[in-house]
């Protein structure tokens, strides 16, 4: 296992399109702890592919950061079926490190995923695991969370990443 370097935005790997995964081996076990171990050590509750530079479309979620087993979560080609309610919510993540912002997600979603076997599974998810997971599958699809500001909100928050760029406290180490 091995603790991975975090891409910040403004890395076009983190816009980029993501490969379907198609090899369930060795390699894709490795990335799978990796990217768990790296979201645990962020600490962070999910972790997708893309943001450690590799354009895959798989990602590891886990709310418990480390505490329970049960609690980890692998979305490889992850799809959502169906989502219900919906409620801003305050969001951040880990390639816009201490910045975070309101966000418009689904209260429930139901998601079709394969886990780290290639087993197809489906899952209903509430609240902060479906807001998780929305984020997640969002990163799969190259989708940040700058690009759900609109107007006002999207230039105010562009500008807190300017600010954070300028201070340095943005340096990405890959
Ligand atoms: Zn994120």
């Amino acid at each position: 296992m091995a603790i991975l370097p975090i891409l910040v935005y403004g890395d076009p790997r983190l816009e980029a399109a993501n490969q379907p995964v198609e090899d369930f081996g060795e390699e894709l076990q490795s990335l799978i702890e990796d990217l768990f171990e790296t979201g645990w050590e962020a600490p962070g509750l999910g972790l997708a592919a893309p943001q450690v530079g590799i354009n895959l479309r798989i990602a590891t979620v886990d709310l418990s950061v480390g505490k329970d087993p049960e609690a980890r979560v692998v979305l490889a080609n992850p799809e959502i079926i169906f989502c219900r309610g919906k409620a801003s919510l305050e969001e951040g993540c880990l390639s816009f490190p201490g910045l975070f912002t309101t966000i418009e997600r689904p209260t429930a979603l139901r998601v079709r995923a394969q886990d780290n076997g290639g087993r197809w599974r489906e899952f209903e998810a509430e609240g902060l695991l479906a807001q998780t997971v929305c984020h997640e599958v969002d990163h799969l699809n190259g989708v940040l969370i700058v690009h759900h500001l609109r107007s006002m909100k999207r230039r105010l928050f562009m500008r807190r990443v300017e600010k954070m760029r300028k201070l340095g406290v943005w340096q990405s180490t890959a």
